[in-house]
């Protein structure tokens, strides 16, 4: 009797094998899961098989720090998990920021748990305080873009609007090391980390003074409208001192100092700057007037701050500002208040950055335009 089933149950096993399979397929190419099945095969020619050898249980693991008030956190959580899952990951721990820690205190939980990558999910201000954590470590970064500048990730190419691919170049992307500035506001002063540019003057307090609801309605056009109330204002006599030794006296509107110089609308302000050259590209904008600040605005629209009209830019490795007024101070797009000084110093290749590889970029494309 077993040995007349055997052969039977068999037949039915392999039949519905085939009838699930036969299934699957005629759903699958409805549905695209052949394309998902794909382009896991494609992942996986990207990923390093020695990689995954962990401690723990093996797997690779991510920190999520994620900005509560640019997006649904649960949302974000549910989608890192699912990728996580499907690329073989561990789930991510996610921490939120706050009012009173912005991502440094989160990142540093975050490289105590000994994750591989943390994910920076916010605005400028998150990706800053994210990398502060970093810098100096061997523990790269990932971005997941959700502000209005989102700088460094326009200046690495990381995708902007598309979370779920951010998430997997944060996961699988190339490693990239960048350099970072350091800044300081008094001699004695905290040291700031920054990763796109600070700056002393009209762009900080264009910023300081940039209407926080008009921005999240707005986007960059917000800025042009505090910038236009503040075209106006009068220079300020600065001295600034390049790598402690040459110095120069002017009255300017604006110092910065930039570790690259793309912004919103394809704008470049520091056309000669890059992310990975051990230097600082510091702009000195100084218009005396509204019809001079038609030629500022003509050079850095015509890429040509270096040598533009009533702009300066000078490469260094450190730079000191001394004004002996009060001016307002940004860092990445954020104000920071007023000060006198303003101290920029270049990190060299202090951070890695998670930026896509060839063959994501390759993926994204397809997906964008699929023939
Ligand atoms: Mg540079």
């Amino acid at each position: 009797m077993t040995i007349a089933l055997d052969p039977l149950m068999t037949w039915l096993v392999v039949a519905g094998i085939i009838v699930v399979l036969l299934f699957a397929f005629s759903v699958g190419h409805r549905t695209g899961t052949r394309r998902t099945l794909n382009r896991a095969r494609q992942y996986s020619r990207v990923t390093d098989p020695d990689a995954l050898v962990d401690g723990g249980n093996g797997r690779y693991r991510a920190a999520l720090v994620v900005n509560p008030t640019k997006t649904d956190v649960r949302g974000l959580a549910s989608t890192a998990e699912a990728i996580c899952r499907f690329e073989g990951w561990s789930p991510p721990l996610v921490i939120e920021t706050s009012v009173e820690d912005s991502g440094e205190g989160a990142t540093v939980r975050a490289l105590d748990e000994g994750v591989d990558v943390v994910i920076a999910a916010g605005g400028d201000g998150t990706v800053r305080a994210v990398a502060s954590a970093l810098a100096g470590t061997s523990t790269p970064m990932g971005i997941v873009p959700l502000g209005t500048g989102n700088l460094l990730s326009r200046n690495l190419d990381i995708i902007l609007d598309k979370t779920e691919w951010a998430l997997r170049i944060a996961l699988w992307g190339r490693n990239r090391e960048i350099d970072v500035g350091t800044a300081k506001t008094a001699e004695d002063g905290d040291t700031h980390v920054f990763t796109v540019m600070t700056g002393l003057g009209f762009d900080a307090a264009v910023m300081a003074d940039t209407n926080s609801d008009l921005k999240s309605r707005l986007g960059w056009l917000a800025y042009v409208e505090a910038g236009s109330r503040k075209l106006a204002g009068r220079p300020s006599h600065v001295k600034v001192t390049f790598d402690d030794d040459y110095r120069l006296s002017a009255r300017v509107r604006s110092v910065l100092g930039g570790n690259c110089g793309k912004l919103q609308g394809g704008i470049q302000l520091l056309p000669q700057a890059v992310i990975d050259d051990g230097m600082l590209d510091v702009l000195i904008v100084s218009p005396k007037n509204l019809g001079q600040w038609v030629g500022v605005l003509a050079s850095v629209l015509g890429r040509k701050a270096s040598k533009g009209l009533h702009t300066d830019v000078r490469k260094c490795q450190k730079v000191v500002i001394e004004s002996g007024e009060e001016l307002d101070v940004q860092l990445d797009g954020d104000p920071i208040g007023q000060s006198g000084y303003l101290a920029m110093e270049v990190m060299p290749s202090a951070l890695t950055v998670r930026v896509p590889t060839v063959e994501q970029r390759k993926q994204i494309r397809a997906e964008a335009w699929p023939v």
